[in-house]
């Protein structure tokens, strides 16, 4: 990575402005359904408060409207304080009196955490007076919020004009792990692509065909693809604009493109009508009939696809390979999973579906990297520049 790091400048006894990205999954009533997202900023603070920063920590939460207190920090800043063995006091608002105030009361190797930035407009705006209000708490900033990298507002890219910024930790394994797949894979080099819609995709598929050996498409994507290739594909997602995209990338890839062979088929929609509703059969990819849906990947597909994996030297996996929420549809992704984790290969998961499947699975420790951000590893593996990343010092 070519940005300086917080090893790469000195921070003993300063004042620093530390943007985390804290925005965890919570259950109607507020609490933490997932905290992973804490914990992986964890050895940046650790760090920095172990060389005796003044630290302020700054995150937003979900999309509030204005100060909404459904948003509040506040169960996040008592996570943090277990997590660290240490209270870390949560301050009433991001900017102005309260904030500096609390920032004031801070003694070496503290840290404390400002109220929700997206209570205000102007964060998302990265309203020039409003990152200066930020940036006037401290004397540096360190920018650890990989999953808010893609996005140019106030707290992730305004500041960093303000103050000199580096990259923490997070973003920096973040980067090194997705930089490294893109620049200088270990090869054999594989993607596995699933998911929803190709709209969401076109720009990964088009950055990946240039760089891997095999491209694995499966999951609702797949069926647009087999649509392409002449195929009946029942009552299976379809996205009609794509046609032609799925068309050229058939044709460039040659037999470096995967496709499922089989799969799994539903009579009903599990999200719809329930999962006991499903009546599920294993069909030939060019023989679905017309009154079904794919749902998930068939077994002679999940033994391509696994064998393929399993003779990679990296893997990038983005988007589950069926409709992998009820168990009759989960059975592709876990299989894929699977064939990662007994791998040898570098394996990067991005993606926030395909992430929340490896972790439910229970392969996560068996991953080499897997991404805390799903848009920005997707911006990022479509080759475009992270504003958030971009105004950092460069080494
Ligand atoms: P990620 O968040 O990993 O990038 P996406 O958001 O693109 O993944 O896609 C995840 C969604 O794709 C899941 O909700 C899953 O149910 C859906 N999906 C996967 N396969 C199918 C399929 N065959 N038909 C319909 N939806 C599917
Ligand atoms: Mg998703």
């Amino acid at each position: 990575m070519n940005k300086k790091t917080i090893q790469d400048i000195e921070v003993h006894g300063k004042k620093v402005l530390c943007r985390v990205d804290f925005n965890v999954p919570q259950d109607e009533n507020g609490a933490i359904t997932d905290d992973t997202r804490i914990r992986a900023a964890l050895p940046t603070i650790q760090y920095l408060l172990q060389q005796g920063t003044r630290l302020i920590l700054v995150s937003h939460l979900g999309r509030p409207k204005g100060i909404t207190p459904k948003y509040t920090l506040a169960p996040v800043a008592v996570r943090l304080s277990q997590l660290l063995g240490q209270q870390v006091p949560l301050a009433p608002t991001s900017i102005g009196p309260e904030a500096e105030a609390a920032a004031a009361a801070l003694e070496n190797g503290h840290a404390l955490l400002l109220e929700n930035v997206r209570y205000y407009p102007e964060e998302e705006k990265n309203d020039a007076e409003f990152a200066r209000k930020l940036a006037s708490l401290a004397e540096l900033y360190v920018n650890d919020a990989f999953g808010t990298a893609h996005r140019a507002h106030a707290s992730t890219e305004g500041v960093a004009h303000l103050l000199p910024g580096v990259a923490g930790f997070l973003m920096q394994k973040e980067l090194d792990y997705l930089g490294s797949a893109l620049e200088n894979p270990k090869r054999p080099f594989v993607a596995i692509l699933g998911g929803a819609k190709v709209k969401d995709k076109i720009g990964v598929i088009r950055q990946l065909l240039e760089r891997v050996d095999t491209l694995i498409i499966g999951g609702g994507m797949a069926y647009t693809f087999l649509k392409a290739k002449g195929y009946e594909i029942g009552k299976s997602l379809l996205d009609e604009s794509n046609l032609e995209f799925c068309s050229e990338v058939m044709q460039s890839a040659g037999d470096r493109l995967l496709l499922p062979v089989d799969v799994i088929t539903t009579d009903h929609n599990p999200f719809a009508d329930g999962e006991a509703a499903c009546n599920t059969a294993v069909c030939a990819a060019d023989a679905i009939p017309a009154d079904l849906e794919g749902a998930d990947i068939g077994p002679a597909t999940i033994q391509r696809f696994s064998s393929v994996v399993k003779q990679a030297g990296t893997v990038v996996w983005n988007g589950p390979m069926g409709i992998f929420e009820f168990a009759k549809f989960a059975e592709g992704t876990r299989a894929v999973a699977k064939a990662l984790a007994e791998s040898g290969a570098v394996s990067i998961i991005g993606g926030g579906d395909s992430a929340a499947a490896v972790q439910q699975m229970g392969f996560a420790d068996a991953m080499s990297h897997i991404s805390t951000g799903g848009g920005a590893s997707l911006e990022f593996l479509e080759g475009k520049s992270l504003p958030g990343v971009e105004a950092l010092q460069e080494k």
